[in-house]
């Protein structure tokens, strides 16, 4: 639908008002590497895609907020003093925490209409999630007059997700739909939260990304075994080398290798993707800078061989998508999110995409029997009023 088509639906849907209203978006993101860093102070490298959340949004003269899921035809009505957790439409839920987290802020909220719709593939790891909380805040803060900056709104939209809705994401979903730019990746520092856009517009390459249609069942019992594993590095490292030492991102690739036959061998090859990731990032970010890109496809391909052999966050048909890829000719490939399921991203010659697109269809289906879907994008612009 187009800008003129939502409003109309939007007109059927709620009261006739004459009130500030604005259409505003907000889009999904993929991580290009830097994977499993966030929560160790590291670094990671997102860019925006060219998929987001609309939200049309008019202010009421009460206090009352009316939410209509375009995608699921469904319309939820309650009041602005009574935010409570909805079991049963758990979407309501990244609005309704927006709205919590800003009236912390502004105690003053007028009430409102709001109608959304988005094409970023759910629970597929590509952030539709913050993608629709920070839809909802720039939506809120523009028509309340609330100034916020890009961070602020960044991490308001994360404590949203954090304390309301109960998911324990870092900071990066929240800033790079906030704070990407067209043309641009986002490296951020997830430490002290700086974060520097890094130019990505090679004419030549594109971005692809494969849905492997496998669900991320494993997720979180063996997220929260990674998590304690690197804090047993970390307490390791911090015995041994330097009380100084806060996390994984204090530590250089030499000093890991260095204590090897010391450290139990799950937690050695959990310290050396973290380190060697870190470096991997910070190095594609100085490729990207030069215009190299075979050589930041050369990272990717470390990484991921890094996730699954050393991490053991990857999937049998993970690297399966990425063992096609690269046979295809990606310039590099890799998983990217949290892992056990999801996405690849791929870097791959412009010229190349369709071909590589059907291959991967073919190849992958033929291996697992599952349909892949392939996203192409460019690095897309962050949120903004439309
Ligand atoms: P991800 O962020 O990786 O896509 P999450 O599980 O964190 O996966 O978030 C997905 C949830 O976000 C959906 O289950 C739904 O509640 C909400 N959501 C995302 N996009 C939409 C949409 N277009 N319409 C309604 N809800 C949506
Ligand atoms: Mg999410």
């Amino acid at each position: 639908m187009n800008k003129e088509q939502l409003w109309e639906k939007f007109a059927e849907v709620f009261t006739k008002l004459d009130l500030k209203k604005g259409i505003y978006a907000a889009p999904g993101r993929v991580n290009l590497i830097g994977e499993h860093t966030d929560y160790n102070d590291g670094f990671v490298l997102p860019m925006a895609i060219e998929k987001e959340i609309t939200m049309l949004a008019q202010l009421r003269n009460d206090q009352q907020v009316k939410i209509y899921s375009l995608d699921y035809d469904k319309l939820v009505e309650f009041d602005l003093l009574d935010l409570s957790y909805d079991k049963t439409n758990i979407w309501v839920n990244y609005l309704k925490g927006v709205l919590t987290e800003l009236q912390k802020v502004e105690q003053q909220l007028q009430g409102v209409n709001l109608m959304f719709t988005g094409n970023i593939p759910q629970g597929s790891g590509l952030s539709s999630s913050a993608a629709l909380e920070v839809a909802t805040a720039l939506a809120i803060t523009d028509l309340n007059n609330i100034e916020l900056n890009g961070v602020e709104m960044a991490l308001l939209a994360q404590r949203a997700e954090n304390n309301f809705v109960g998911v324990q994401c870092g900071i990066m979903d929240q800033y790079i739909s906030r704070l990407g730019q067209k043309d641009q990746a986002l490296l951020i520092d997830c430490r002290s939260n700086e974060y520097e856009l890094v130019p990505f517009a090679n004419p030549d390459y594109q971005i692809v990304i494969c849905n492997s249609k496998v669900e991320r069942g494993l997720v979180d019992s063996e997220y929260n075994q990674r998590r304690q594993e690197c804090n047993q590095a970390v307490k390791f490292f911090q015995a041994k080398e330097n009380s100084s030492i806060q996390a994984l991102r204090d530590l250089k690739l030499a000093t890991v290798e260095q204590y090897k036959a010391d450290l139990p061998a799950n937690v050695y090859k959990r310290a050396h993707h973290v380190v060697s990731e870190n470096e991997r990032v910070l190095a594609s970010k100085e490729a990207l800078a030069q215009n190299e890109m075979l050589q930041f496809g050369k990272l990717m391909n470390a990484s991921h061989l890094s996730l699954s052999r050393d991490y053991e966050v990857s999937c049998s048909e993970l690297d399966i998508l990425v063992e096609i890829a690269q046979k295809e000719g990606a310039a590099g490939a890799r998983m990217t999110g949290a892992g056990f399921g999801g996405c690849t991203v791929n870097l791959v010659k412009k010229e190349a995409v369709a071909e590589f697109t059907a291959a991967i269809k073919k190849e992958y289906k033929k291996r697992t029997n599952l349909s892949a879907d392939v996203y192409v994008s460019n690095p897309g612009p962050g949120a903004r009023k439309l």
